[in-house]
């Protein structure tokens, strides 16, 4: 990527995914940049993440990534379905290889460390500096420039402030309150992501035979769901289970909480409930989703990426591939900067470019929830028969039903649009239509001031 011609000082609130991800491309593209992480730094978690191809095809540009993937990465070969009641196998959604090929990535898991440490050490080999134990606790702007405040009761003045804060953001906060906006929130998630320890699945038949450890494991139930993931490196099997139920419960955000869980799982098969039974950690959530909303804000000073910018599925397949995604868009836009006047079209083109992308991403990903957990009736018979045709089907039927209106094939074709999405294309895309207006207006400006 070439360096702007003109340089700022990026703020990047949040060093996780996002904004270590923000951090490296931002500074790559020739910007200064400072993120400030609240946690130590030091604290490990033991989660994976699932790294669909438009993902991969990022992060496989980017030094080292294609080592690490390769060696800690685990390859998916499909969505596998079961029935949570019964553990029936009703069908099997496979990245053909014909496919993945042509997508020029793989669908993998890969440890939420692994990817953090990585993405840690391209952002400081590129400059870039992270303070943690660094909680902001406010931003302001003034005179097109931010001021972000800290804790401890310092301060730090930068051009853009980034948002990478996560769910529970306090700059997309501040931003809404500087805007007089509510967030608006369309639907509420409980769920709960449970780690069982591998050995204990290996050891056991019954239970290695039910977790198939290269596809993407869903038990559906009625009104709620289990997503099995195994990451090779990783000791522990992870299952996230959803439910569309609201739940009156006060969570906390520890991540030590224990069973027993606080779902009604008596619907499911008693070998399903016995492995949930046998998780040796245990962490809720209660995912919000949102109205996509303005991600600029602050009169131009601060922008949003991942979490904190829209509300991706926790428990579904595409989270970090948005906080990449982002990251990728707002580098490659930022690396064309020549003139102070740019950085507000530049600004932008990032909320045009990922608004549709991310709120169509947001929406497949619940619908494929509510597909899943749909209560037990002649709707759930009705997908179940879809379904199984999959397990006969093979890629030419897939390639010859296309367009029609088959479930199974209508379901594919929206995973390819989630899947073939190239990050990078659609800003180029968007500057060859902007670009050279964009240019001659910075031009025309440089041309006034003389
Ligand atoms: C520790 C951790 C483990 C995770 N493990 C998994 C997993 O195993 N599987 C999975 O699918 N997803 C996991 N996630 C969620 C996943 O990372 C995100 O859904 C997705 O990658 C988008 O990431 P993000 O960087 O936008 O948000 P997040 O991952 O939520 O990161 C936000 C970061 O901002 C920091 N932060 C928040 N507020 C402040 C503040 N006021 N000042 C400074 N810093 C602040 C947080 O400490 C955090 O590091 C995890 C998140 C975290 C934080």
């Amino acid at each position: 990527m070439e360096s702007a011609p003109l340089s700022l000082r990026f703020i990047i609130v949040g060093g996780s995914i996002s904004g270590l991800a923000c951090g490296y491309v931002l500074r790559r593209a020739g910007h200064e940049v400072v993120i400030l992480e609240k946690s130590d730094g030091k604290t490990k978690t033991g989660g994976s993440i699932r790294s669909p191809p438009n993902m991969t095809r990022i992060l496989n540009e980017w030094p080292g990534m294609d080592t690490l993937l390769r060696s800690r990465g685990t390859k998916c070969s499909g969505y596998g379905f079961r029935r949570a009641d019964t553990l029936e196998r009703v069908g099997f959604m496979q990245f053909h290889e014909q496919i993945m090929s042509e997508l020029q990535a793989d669908f993998l898991v890969v440890q939420h460390n692994d990817l953090c440490d990585q993405l840690t050490s391209l952002c400081l080999g590129a400059g870039a500096v992270i303070k943690y134990g660094s909680k902001v606790v406010d931003v302001k702007t003034a005179g097109g420039s931010a001021t972000v405040s800290l804790e401890d009761g310092s301060s730090l003045s930068c051009d853009i402030v980034v948002g990478a804060d996560g769910h529970n953001s306090i700059v997309r906060a501040i931003m809404a309150e500087d805007a007089e906006e509510d967030l608006e929130s369309t639907h509420t998630v409980p769920g709960i992501n449970i780690s069982v320890p591998t050995k204990v699945i290996e050891q056991d038949p019954e239970f290695s035979l039910m977790c198939d450890y290269n596809e993407l494991s869903i038990w559906m139930g009625s009104g709620s769901s289990v997503v099995g993931t195994r990451d090779k490196n990783a000791e522990t099997f992870n299952f996230s289970i959803c439910s569309l139920a609201s739940l009156d419960i006060d969570w906390d955000e520890s991540h030590e909480k224990k069973i027993p869980l606080p779902f009604d799982l008596s619907g499911y098969d008693p070998r399903l409930r016995k492995l949930i039974g046998l998780a040796s950690a245990c962490y809720p959530t209660v995912h919000q989703l949102y109205v996509q909303d303005d991600v600029v804000g602050l009169d131009g000073t601060a922008v949003l990426v991942g979490d904190a910018a829209h509300s991706a599925l926790i428990h579904g397949s595409h989270n970090s591939a948005m906080a990449i995604e982002d990251a990728a868009t707002l580098g490659r836009l930022f690396s064309r900067l020549s003139h102070r006047k740019q950085i507000s079209m530049l600004l932008n083109a990032y909320q045009e470019i990922r608004h549709s992308r991310t709120s169509a991403t947001q929406d497949s990903e619940y619908q494929a929830l509510v597909e899943i957990s749909i209560p037990s009736g002649p709707i759930q018979e009705g997908r179940d028969t879809a379904l199984k045709a999959s397990l006969t089907m093979d890629f030419e039927d897939f390639q010859n039903a296309a367009g029609s209106n088959n479930m199974l094939v209508q379901i594919w074709e929206q995973y390819l649009v989630l899947f073939a999405y190239n990050a990078i294309e659609a800003v180029d895309d968007w500057w060859s239509m902007w670009g050279s207006m964009i240019d001659e207006l910075a031009l025309d400006e440089l041309a006034d001031n003389m």
